[in-house]
């Protein structure tokens, strides 16, 4: 084992938010060690908005699965995760949404104090740089490139058009005010390039003697010492290294990784890290617990027409709706529309069509993340517990109706030949349960394994830092106590924003 060096802060994961803390602190004049256990960013098609499929199951991406899944046929799902400088964005589907202002506000009722709306708004102007009409309530100064949607084609005009006979409002700017109506996407793209989270904060400092980057390097314990965080432990090329953080340890290892590296260090439930032989360091029952994502059910079409080349990311047009008949007055429902066929079933697919995806915002269902050994090598043990609550059938089922719905209106009429999924024989209630089982998948958006809180099963106070332990603070998709209503990559880049005003005091 070898002592490396030190940095005033050592960051965990040089992927969205890391990217974000990293600059953040360079800018303020701290010495910042990133340890990455993916490769740099090397690989062309990450700079492409189309390139994510060639990244999948590739050494980029973690490509973990979910343990079987009982109430979803006992499949198995697979969890994609970018493992790279750039993490999540470098295959992510790039739409940019805030969130609904309840979901912040529903954070800090909980006892996450200090991220209600108000608090985390001016952290998204401050990220934002978009592309769109000046806005107030928009940031156009920001590392981030967002890019609105201003050339949509005839199929993604028909399907907005549709939406709209349909009885959705259209709102041109769904990150200004209530997300809720018909909308075309904005995306992080620039000037037809990906934007990752790496490139937009780290890349303009790359070359500052402030900064050391250590990629191909797999963290592999925290050292705490006398209960606070003093270093971490990692492996790059076979040796096994140590760096010490003058300052303190941020962990950016997403939802997943951040977890795994706690218990690996001895913070979580006591008695799951003494089956593993860790020894207990801070007994926080709550590392792992409460993994929520969002679930997604396709709808797919055919259709006679050829079917237009996407002209930003694909994904250029969603619905955010409220269910309002079960009692939701805040959004709970994304439709997002596929310029191309997806689905998680592979049969019976067309050459040509296109689907929209029935999201739900706040699934009832949520598993848990475990250990599946001492060895950091070893993937978790991932349960979403997807459908587990019988209420997530019954929306998805809502949700699926009231796409058809919009595919009804006269507007998609000339594009769609038939409905391939769920189908046209599947019509009843029970059929279409029948459907979710085999079709729902993830969200992608997994967050929750290390929530802010101050109750027995919160992992971080409300400052981030990790209960029971000095000197560690989390930054990353996991604190996120529940599921914002829209993608989670702006709102993990605010926590990252967040994240470094905390650490230097200026909050
Ligand atoms: C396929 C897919 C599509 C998505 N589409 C969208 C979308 O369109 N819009 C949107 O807003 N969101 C989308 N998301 C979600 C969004 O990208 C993520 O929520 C977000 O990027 C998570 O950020 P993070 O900082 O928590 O983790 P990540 O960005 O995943 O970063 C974690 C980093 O830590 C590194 N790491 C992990 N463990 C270790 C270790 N032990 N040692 C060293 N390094 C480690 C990882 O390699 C990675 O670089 C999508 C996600 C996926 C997977």
């Amino acid at each position: 084992m070898t002592t490396t060096e030190s940095a005033d802060v050592v960051v965990v994961g040089g992927g969205t938010a890391g990217s974000v803390v990293v600059r953040r602190l360079v800018d303020a004049g701290h010495r910042v060690a990133v340890i990455e256990a993916g490769p740099a960013d090397g690989r062309p098609e990450i700079g492409s908005p189309f390139g994510a499929g060639a990244l999948f199951a590739s050494e980029v991406d973690w490509a973990l699965s979910t343990v079987p899944q009982s109430h979803a046929n006992d499949r198995v799902l697979y969890q994609p995760r970018g493992k790279s400088l750039g993490g999540s964005t470098i295959l992510n589907g790039m739409l940019y949404i805030r969130g609904a202002h309840s979901d912040y506000d529903a954070w800090a009722a909980a006892g996450a104090t200090g991220w209600s709306w108000r608090e985390v708004e001016p952290y998204f102007r401050r990220l934002e740089n978009y592309d769109g009409a000046a806005d107030p309530t928009r940031g156009a100064h920001g590392p981030l490139r967002v890019h609105r949607n201003t050339d949509p084609d005839p199929l993604v005009t028909a399907f907005v058009d549709a939406a709209v006979q349909a009885g959705h409002r259209f709102n041109d700017d769904y990150n200004a005010g209530d997300s809720r109506g018909v909308s075309y996407t904005q995306a992080t793209v620039d000037d037809g390039n990906r934007v990752t989270a790496w490139r937009a904060y780290v890349s303009p400092v790359a070359d500052s003697p402030l900064l050391r980057v250590i990629t191909d390097a797999l963290v592999t314990k925290i050292v705490i010492e006398n209960g606070r965080a003093v270093g971490v432990e990692y492996v790059h090329d076979g040796e096994r290294h140590v760096i010490r953080a003058d300052r303190e340890v941020v962990l950016s290892a997403g939802t997943f990784g951040t977890p795994q590296l706690l218990m690996l260090s001895g913070v979580g439930a006591s008695a799951d890290l003494r089956q593993h032989g860790i020894e207990v360091v801070a007994d926080l029952p709550g590392v792992g617990r409460n993994l929520r994502d969002h679930v997604a059910s396709p709808v797919v079409w055919e259709s006679g027409r050829a079917v237009p080349t996407p002209r930003m990311t694909g994904i250029e047009a969603q619905v955010i709706a409220d269910s309002g008949g079960t009692g939701a007055t805040e959004p709970d429902r994304q439709a997002v529309f596929l310029s191309f066929v997806y689905s998680t079933i592979a049969e019976n697919l067309p050459e040509q069509g296109f689907t929209a995806l029935a999201i739900l915002l706040h699934p009832h269902s949520h598993g848990q993340v475990r250990l599946r050994s001492a060895n950091p090598g070893d993937p978790l043990l991932v349960d979403p517990g997807i459908l587990s609550d019988p209420r997530d059938i019954e929306a998805i089922v809502d949700h699926l109706e009231s796409l058809r719905d919009i595919a009804r209106h006269p507007a998609l009429a000339d594009w769609i030949t038939s409905e391939v999924h769920p189908g046209h024989d599947r019509v009843s209630r029970d059929a279409l349960r029948d459907y979710v089982r085999a079709s729902a998948g993830s969200g992608h958006h997994q967050v929750g394994t290390a929530r802010i809180g101050t109750d027995p099963l919160a992992v971080v106070d409300p400052q981030l830092l990790v209960h029971g332990v000095t000197g560690l603070r989390i930054a990353d998709a996991s604190v996120m106590p529940t599921t914002p209503a829209g993608n989670t990559a702006a709102p993990t880049l605010m926590i990252g924003e967040r994240a470094a005003d905390l650490i230097l005091g200026t909050h």
